[in-house]
């Protein structure tokens, strides 16, 4: 007899609620482990943590941060950490939860974690994002660690805070422990190939769904929501690939021109006015018109519950990249079945992220670097055989690839607690 998590009230849209219906609907495909399903809906540990910092101007300011170790039956957690004023505790136990669903999928040798500061960083000065950093470092100090939970970047965090990140806790710990955060810079640890790897995996899993759909990426319309590390890069390889990017939206707007947005111009101008600083080479339009441009492509890479049912079915898309955490909500989902649209799901879509984090990890720990082709190429064969596993268990029972993906990770996930078996 289970009781309910106390601390949580999930709606059906938001994160946890969608997280928790997606697991109830690969039940039927587990089997005897189905008993120990109960594990997937609750995290192992949440804590949450005061950070208190000094800003420039004299006065004390509080923000509220969080650590979720969702599972580690199979391994230390993994996971980004958020910076972001809207992140609330129930938003990481999601994201918790499907770096736990990403890494089984891969198998990669880890469970899932995640972590997030409720604060918005455009709002700091260099110097109080460093103390942000390093405060909220040190508070979950007590159960991050190499070999237990290992952070990376996620939306508003990149190479930089890593590197806080490390020298904070290597400082506690008293010796340099590069293994405890992934997305370093280079000269720190950092693993080349690492930037451009969810981008990168956005695309390898975008080119064979286009494959086995009969789709021709060369001309292919693709309109992307979200044009930050994993937005911009994937929308890079597939105008490499010859496809063209019709529409893109940021914080800032929507820029759409149905010939073709020209990256090479939208890319650098993008990360200091956003998409909307390049009106020269396309229309600003209303965000909600962004949904139903003309495309064949999809990759949400923003946040969390942007396709809602409304937006599934206005969308021209035949195939979606979930580029982002959670970017459709259950009931999206079913429409874009219903429509015969294609989702590949985020845990599948854009695990190249974390696959390139454990090789900077297994790095780090050797201390001995591969060069660019090596990662690209093992990235590549790890992201191609998680996809055609999960696209033959879709094929057997005919179920979406999501609750295909699900039943491939809890699978691997379950069997991992049934063999480790309950302490005490
Ligand atoms: P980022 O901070 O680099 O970029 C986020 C982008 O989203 C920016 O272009 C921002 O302007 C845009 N955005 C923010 N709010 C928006 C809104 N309301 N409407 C439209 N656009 C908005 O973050 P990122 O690392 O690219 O992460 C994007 C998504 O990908 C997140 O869901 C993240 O969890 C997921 N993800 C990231 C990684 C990674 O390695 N960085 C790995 C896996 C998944």
């Amino acid at each position: 007899m289970s009781e309910k998590l106390s601390f949580v009230n999930p709606t059906a849209n938001s994160p946890w609620g969608t997280y928790l219906s997606q697991v109830d609907r690969v039940v039927p495909y587990l089997g005897p482990l189905a008993r120990w399903v109960e594990t997937l809906k609750r995290p192992k540990r949440a804590l949450i943590v005061d950070v208190p910092i000094e800003m420039d101007d004299g006065s004390i300011a509080h923000f509220e941060g969080y650590r979720v170790q969702h599972n580690m039956s199979r391994g230390p957690g993994k996971g980004g950490v958020r910076f972001h004023p809207d992140v609330t505790l129930e938003e990481v136990m999601a994201l918790s939860a499907w770096m736990t669903i990403k890494t089984a999928a891969v198998n990669l040798p880890y469970g899932g974690a995640k972590g997030g500061i409720r604060v918005d960083p455009k709002k700091l000065s260099l110097q109080e994002l460093e103390k942000v950093t390093r405060r909220y470092t040190s508070e979950i100090g007590i159960i991050i660690g190499p070999h237990t939970d290992i952070p990376a970047p996620d939306v508003n965090t990149n190479a930089q805070i890593m590197a806080w990140m490390m020298d904070t806790y290597s400082m506690n710990v008293g010796g340099t422990a590069t293994g405890v955060v992934t997305g370093k810079p280079l000269h720190l640890g950092g693993s080349l190939g690492r930037v451009k790897a969810t981008g990168r995996g956005v695309f390898v899993t975008g080119r064979e769904a286009a494959r086995r759909l009969g789709m021709d990426l060369r001309g292919a319309r693709i309109a992307v929501q979200g044009f930050g590390n994993v937005g911009s890069v994937a929308a890079e390889l597939f105008a490499e690939a010859g496809a063209k990017i019709v529409a893109v939206q940021d914080h800032t707007g929507t820029i759409v021109n149905p010939n073709g947005l020209d990256l090479t111009k939208l890319v650098p101008i993008s990360r200091t006015d956003g998409v909307v600083g390049f009106k020269a080479g396309g229309d600003v339009v209303p965000n909600e018109d962004f949904w139903e441009v003309a495309c064949d492509i999809l990759i949400p890479a923003a946040l969390e519950g942007q396709i809602t049912a409304e937006r599934a079915q206005k969308t021209t898309a035949k195939l979606v990249l979930e580029g982002a955490n959670g970017p459709t909500v259950p009931v999206a989902d079913d429409i874009l079945a219903e429509r015969g649209v294609l989702v590949v799901p985020d845990v599948i879509c854009n695990a190249g992220g974390v696959t390139v984090s454990y090789f900077e990890w297994v790095q780090d720990f050797s201390s001995f670097f591969w060069d660019e082709d090596e990662i690209n190429v093992r990235l590549d064969r790890i992201m191609m055989n998680a996809l055609n596993q999960i696209w033959d268990t879709a094929d057997k029972h005919k179920i979406s690839l999501r609750t295909a993906t699900y039943a491939v990770a809890c699978e691997r996930i379950l069997m991992a607690r049934q063999e480790r078996g309950l302490y005490p």
